[in-house]
C-alpha cells in the first residue's frame, strides 16, 4: 500500500468519505458520477472513496442499470442494508426499550418490556437493560447487521461527554455512572448516554418527516417530567455542563408550590403528568393502579378528555396555558422556526394546544407570528428517544466512517 498520508490529507480523506456516505444516504441510490456532481469531487476521486466504503461494508453497488453497456456506467450505490447498525436504548420510568437501526435509519429490530425502574437500585435496571440489548443485537446479527455502538436515553441530566447520570429525579438516581455496568455486560460495544429530550429532538430532525426538516426548533417532551431540547442550525444546544433544556423548571408562577428542584411554581408543577392527573381529579393511587404500562396514564387522560370529562379538560387547559407561558419566553429568546410537541404529550395535544397557542399569541414579540404558526405535533410520539439514540450511532458512522476501522469493529 501507499505510504501513510500526512495528517491534513488524512483528515481531508476522512471528510470526503463522510461526504460520499452522506450524499448516498440523502439522495441514493446514486451513480458514482452523480455522487461526484453532488459533492464537487472528480469522478476518479469519488471512485477511490467508494471502493474504500464498499470494502468496509458501508456501501453496496446495485449493479448496472442498463445491461449490455461497457463498464458499469449506471451502477447505482446505496447504503448497505446488511452493514453497520446503531443500537438505541431507553430507560423510562416504567419501561425499557431497545432498537437496532440500519444505516438507512430503518428500525430493523425492536423490543420493549415493562420494568419498574423508579426508586430501584440502578444495578438491576442496568442488568435488565443489558439483557435486552444483547437480545436485540443477536437478532440484528441474525439479519446480517453489525451493531457498532449503543446510545442510551435517560430521563435525567447527563454530564457532558460522560456516562454519568447526574440527577434523574423520576428514577431516584443521583450521580450514577451507567458506563461500568453496561460496558462489562456488553464488552466491545462503544457506549454513549444522553438525556431523552435531546435524543427525542435529534429523532425529530432525522426521522420527523418534515420536508424540509427545520434547522432551528425547540422540542418539548414529557414522561413524568418535562424536558426540552434546543436545536440550532441542525445541532443540539447542550450548554456548558450538558444541562440545557430544563424547561420543566422554568418558573410559571414564582409564588407557586415548591418543586423538587428547590424552586417554586415550575412548569412541571402545572403541566407534568402527576400535576395534570391531580388537577384532573384522578388520585395518584388510582392512576398507578392498572396504569403502570408506558403511556397508559397519558392514555387515561386522553380517554377521559375525549369522553368529555370537564375536570380533566380543565386540567389540560391549565397545563397548555402553563406550557404556553414557559414557551413564550423560550420562543422570544431564541426565535426558532418551530416548537415541536413530542413524547408522551402528543396524545394530549388536541386539548393542550388551544390554551398553549393562545398564551403564545399573546406573548410573542413578533406581531406577524400567530401562536398556531409556531407549534407542531411530532409524528414520532413516545418513540422519539429510543429512535434518536439509535440514530445518533448511525449519525456517528455517517459523519466519520473511517473511525469504525480504528475501533476495530
Ligand atoms: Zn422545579
Amino acid at each position: 500500500m501507499a505510504a501513510p498520508l500526512p495528517n491534513t490529507q488524512q483528515a481531508m480523506r476522512r471528510r470526503n468519505l463522510s461526504l460520499v456516505l452522506h450524499a448516498v444516504a440523502a439522495h441514493g441510490p446514486l451513480s458514482r458520477a452523480a455522487v461526484a456532481a453532488r459533492i464537487g469531487l472528480t469522478r476518479a476521486a469519488v471512485s477511490t472513496l467508494v471502493d474504500e466504503l464498499a470494502r468496509d461494508g458501508l456501501l453496496v453497488e446495485l449493479g448496472p442499470s442498463r445491461p449490455g453497456t461497457v463498464g458499469r456506467p449506471g451502477s447505482a450505490l446505496q447504503l448497505n442494508e446488511r452493514g453497520p447498525a446503531g443500537l438505541g436504548a431507553e430507560i423510562g420510568v416504567d419501561h425499557l426499550a431497545v432498537c437496532a437501526m440500519d444505516l438507512g435509519r430503518r428500525v430493523r429490530v425492536r423490543a420493549q418490556v415493562e420494568s419498574a425502574n423508579r426508586d430501584g437500585a440502578p444495578g438491576p435496571v442496568l442488568g435488565r437493560l443489558a439483557e435486552l440489548v444483547r437480545r436485540v443485537a443477536a437478532e440484528a446479527e441474525g439479519e446480517g447487521l453489525r451493531p457498532v455502538g449503543l446510545a442510551v436515553a435517560v430521563p435525567g441530566l447527563v454530564a457532558r461527554e460522560s456516562c454519568v447520570v447526574v440527577r434523574a429525579p423520576n428514577l431516584g438516581w443521583e450521580g450514577v455512572d451507567v458506563g461500568p455496568a453496561l460496558r462489562e455486560a456488553l464488552p466491545g460495544l462503544p457506549l454513549t448516554v444522553d438525556n431523552e429530550a435531546n435524543l427525542g429532538a435529534l429523532a425529530e430532525l432525522w426521522l420527523g418527516g418534515h420536508d424540509p426538516a427545520p434547522r432551528d426548533f425547540v422540542h418539548v417532551s414529557a414522561e413524568i417530567g418535562i424536558g426540552a431540547a434546543v436545536v440550532i442550525d441542525g445541532r443540539l444546544l447542550r450548554g456548558t455542563h450538558g444541562f440545557a433544556g430544563e424547561l420543566g423548571h422554568v418558573p410559571v408562577r414564582p409564588e407557586g408550590p415548591e418543586c423538587v428542584c428547590g424552586g417554586r411554581g415550575c412548569l412541571e408543577q402545572y403541566a407534568g403528568e402527576e400535576a395534570v392527573l391531580r388537577a384532573g381529579g384522578i388520585p395518584a393511587e388510582q392512576a398507578a393502579d392498572g396504569h403502570r404500562a408506558p403511556g397508559s396514564r397519558i392514555a387515561l387522560l386522553a380517554r377521559r378528555a375525549a369522553d368529555g370529562d370537564q375536570k380533566v379538560r380543565r386540567a389540560l387547559r391549565g397545563a397548555g396555558a402553563a406550557l404556553g407561558i414557559a414557551l413564550a419566553g423560550t420562543v422570544n429568546l431564541l426565535d426558532p422556526q418551530k416548537v415541536v410537541l413530542g413524547g408522551a404529550l402528543t396524545p394530549l395535544a388536541p386539548w393542550l394546544l388551544p390554551a398553549l397557542e393562545r398564551e403564545l399569541a399573546q406573548r410573542l414579540t413578533d406581531p406577524a407570528r400567530p401562536g398556531q404558526d409556531v407549534v407542531t405535533v411530532s409524528r414520532l410520539g413516545s418513540d422519539g428517544p429510543v429512535l434518536g439514540a439509535a440514530g445518533s450511532v448511525v449519525q456517528g458512522v455517517l459523519d466519520d466512517p473511517a473511525a469504525l476501522r480504528e475501533d476495530g469493529a
